[in-house]
């Protein structure tokens, strides 16, 4: 139960360590507690009071372009079923690739809220890189680095004023 964000995206955009940072405080506490494994996929986020459920997905790709694209497609077709928004990953250091085009297509039909995010945006420069990302049509863009862990208090007051 409670409100859930599927995080998508092609492989190497770094959805898996946003859902770290995104998770980190609470990944700690129960890998304490039950001494579960750290690439578990399901998470709990906190965030000024509120919480929320965080998928990370992508955890199996296939190696052939056409293949990738089709289990992309499908991962994100069901995270806009499972989940009440989406972190959609991509990745200013390699610009828009035509996954990236594919994704925005599927995203663009959802009735769920979609927060487009443009990591490794580690300094200043990439800021101004990150600003192509509008031609996927969504607005407003959520540059970030999470590696740093900036930007996604922006994200994380964005996905919590729809609780
Ligand atoms: P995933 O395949 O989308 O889950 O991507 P990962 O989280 O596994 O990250 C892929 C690579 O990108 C790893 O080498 C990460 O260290 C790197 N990476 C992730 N986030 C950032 C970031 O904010 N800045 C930089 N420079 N590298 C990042
Ligand atoms: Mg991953």
């Amino acid at each position: 139960a409670g409100f859930t964000v599927a995080i998508v995206g092609r492989p190497n955009v770094g959805k898996s360590t946003l859902f770290n940072r995104l998770i980190a405080e609470r990944q700690a506490i129960v890998a304490d507690v039950s001494g579960v494994t750290r690439d578990r996929i399901y998470g709990t986020s906190d965030w000024n009071g509120k919480t929320f459920n965080v998928i990370d997905t992508g955890g199996f790709v296939p190696d052939a372009h056409d293949e990738i694209t089709r289990a992309i497609a499908r991962q994100v077709e069901i995270a806009m079923q499972e989940a009440d928004g989406i972190l959609f990953v991509c990745d200013v250091t390699t610009g828009i690739t035509d996954i990236d085009d594919v994704i925005a297509d599927i995203l663009r039909k959802s009735k769920t809220p979609v927060w487009l995010v443009v990591n490794k945006v580690d300094h200043y420069e990439r800021q101004l890189d990150a600003q192509e990302f509008y031609r996927l049509g969504f607005d407003p863009i959520f540059p970030v680095s999470a590696i740093s862990g900036s930007g996604t208090g922006e994200l994380l007051d964005a996905v919590v004023q729809h609780i």
